[in-house]
């Protein structure tokens, strides 16, 4: 990797295995969460998450590569996590826990899709600057309704 068009490329396909993966655990998380409302709020963002995924497969056609994930160690850690949450919490702690969890994967996609479409601006690629925009602005949407449950129920 030696181009920013690479390192654009490959990030691209992080993402890609990262939403997957996200789109995988998220029932699991659903089905563990007790509050009706974060419940609600997991199943929201996991229809947005299939609909993400749809939206990265037009991302990769504006650069002509078959869509395919790589590896992104940072999300399976994340999603390990929720995971052990999801073993070990019980009671107000299980919710507050799994939100918790849910609100780092969002930073980390927030932080993937910021660099993601200011590169795709850099190489000229205004059609994948706008569709990683509109990505980045539901994962900031979602961070910020998992911020307002933590501190209006969740956490009380
Ligand atoms: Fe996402
Ligand atoms: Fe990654
Ligand atoms: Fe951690
Ligand atoms: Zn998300």
């Amino acid at each position: 990797m030696k181009t920013l068009a690479e390192l654009f490329e490959h990030t691209l396909k992080d993402v890609y295995y990262a939403e997957n993966a996200i789109a995988k655990a998220l029932p699991k998380v659903s089905a563990a969460a007790k509050n009706p409302e974060l419940k609600k709020a997991v199943n929201h963002h996991l229809e947005e998450t299939k609909g993400q995924i749809e939206t990265l497969k037009k991302v990769f056609k504006t650069i002509d590569v078959r869509p395919e994930g790589v590896k992104c160690d940072a999300a399976d850690g994340l999603l390990k996590e929720a995971a052990g949450v999801m073993e070990e919490g019980e009671g107000v702690a299980l919710d507050a826990g799994l939100l918790a969890a849910c609100q780092a994967v969002e930073h980390y996609e927030i932080a993937r899709y910021g660099s993601l479409r200011e590169w795709a601006k850099v190489l000229g690629n205004e059609q994948a600057h706008i569709l990683l925009s509109e990505i980045l602005d539901q994962e900031k949407a979602a961070n910020s309704k998992l911020t307002n449950l933590a501190v209006t129920a969740i956490n009380k």
